[in-house]
């Protein structure tokens, strides 16, 4: 099937057929090309593929075709024209990142980001003389305020840890687009391109921690670029000669798995975690409930503007702090205790006593963690179980 054949196909289907090929072999599914390197048949052909006259591999640094299936679904699935799968979420933000900037760019994040891309920009890039700042984007006019000369990126995170903030992907673009050569880059990683499509709203690259609902089977690290032939061409460069960050065909093979039920998990997913929102919302020992799918969600239009439904991450506030946000996580006997996200285990995770505990209380409160702020990653269960297993636990708070 070609390319325009595919782009036609709903995204069920997409998610299936895109980007597979024939093989000599007729394997139904994705050989796994576990392979370091290509031979070539003779010195004239390796020279034509090296010179890039020819087109087909050389050494998996470089690529590999079980990558390249892998790739070119992502592409169809995010109407993204190219690709580039990296070893990790933070692989392809660094990646996009490093082609992205030279010294003296400044970078715009926004304030509520995940912890290690907080670090990268912080750690990372300041040192080459990058400027950073992070702002609150939940109002786009302080994009506006504070774009700069030199700002090149824009970089959204929506919706955002912990507490699922959302920005305007469109009216943040619209004001970093007045500005020639910023580019707005989104990390999908809690929506995926099921539910948002931020190409489509104006931004130019879109980042992935595969690791999450793209595998969403919790058993592989991977990560993904997304955006123009011309841009994800100089992030290729970055990824493998500079970090050398490249996803292993093992690991390609599985998210290619995994991928095929995307839009199904999705579906349960939402559906059970607007299930348990609503029952969390109703609990005396629960302060308040952060998910954009709750019509108290302080976002809630804007959520359901730009997404199709609204995720399955929720997080909310312990009435009684610290110690019964430990008592929680210490009853709970379905729910594993666990950070990450998009499994079709349901994981829970208190950040004050487990993923925060070395942070001040004053470092936690300026990252929005407070003392009793739980996540909740709801899973693929029956959500009655999931309910019944977190009323049992918060029953056992005195
Ligand atoms: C997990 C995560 C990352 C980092 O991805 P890794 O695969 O762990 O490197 C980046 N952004 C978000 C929103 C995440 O949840």
């Amino acid at each position: 099937m070609d390319i325009e054949m595919f782009e036609k196909l709903a995204f069920a289907t997409k998610e299936i057929h895109a980007g597979n090929k024939k093989n000599s072999e007729g394997s139904a599914t994705t050989p796994i090309y576990q392979t370091s390197t290509f031979i070539f048949d003779s010195a004239q052909e390796g020279g034509e593929v090296f010179s890039g006259n020819k087109p087909g591999y050389k050494y998996s640094r470089f690529g590999n075709p079980t990558n390249t299936v892998l790739e070119d679904k992502m592409s169809l699935l995010e109407g993204a024209e190219d690709c580039i799968s990296t070893s990790s979420g933070i692989g392809a933000i660094s990646a996009a990142l490093w082609a992205a900037l030279k010294s003296g760019d400044h970078v715009m994040a926004c304030g509520t980001i995940y912890g290690d891309t907080a670090a990268l920009l912080n750690y990372g890039y300041k040192k080459f003389g990058v400027e950073v700042d992070f702002v609150d984007m939940s109002d786009p006019e302080n994009v506006r305020k504070a774009i700069k000369k030199n700002t090149r990126v824009v970089y959204i995170e929506t919706p955002a840890n912990p507490t699922l903030k959302i920005s305007d992907i469109r009216a943040i673009s619209d004001i970093a687009h007045e500005k020639k050569d910023c580019l707005v880059m989104v990390d999908n990683t809690f929506a995926t391109p099921y539910i948002q499509k931020p190409l489509l709203l104006g931004a130019d690259v879109v980042l992935y921690s595969g690791t999450k609902f793209i595998n969403g089977h919790g058993d592989v690290i991977a990560g993904f670029v997304l955006g123009s032939k011309q841009f994800i061409k100089e992030v290729k460069f970055s990824v493998q000669k500079m970090t050398g960050a490249i996803l292993s065909p093992f690991d390609s093979y599985l998210v290619i798995r995994g991928l095929k039920t995307l839009s199904l998990r999705m579906e349960r997913h939402c559906s059970n975690a607007i299930k348990i929102a609503n029952f969390l919302e109703q609990h005396v020992e629960i302060e308040k409930v952060y998910y954009p799918g709750l019509k108290s969600f302080n976002q809630y239009e804007l959520a359901n503007k730009q997404m199709s439904l609204p995720g399955a991450i929720i997080a909310f506030e312990m009435k009684k702090g610290y110690e019964s946000g430990i008592v929680l996580m210490n009853s709970l006997k379905i729910c594993r205790l666990a950070v990450s996200l998009g499994e079709a285990e349901t994981l829970i995770q208190h950040p004050a006593s487990m993923s925060h505990v070395i942070f001040s209380k004053e470092e936690r409160l300026s990252a929005g963690i407070s003392d009793g702020l739980v996540r909740l990653a709801v899973g693929l269960e029956d959500p009655e179980d999931i309910i019944q297993d977190l009323k049992q636990a918060l029953g056992q708070i005195v």
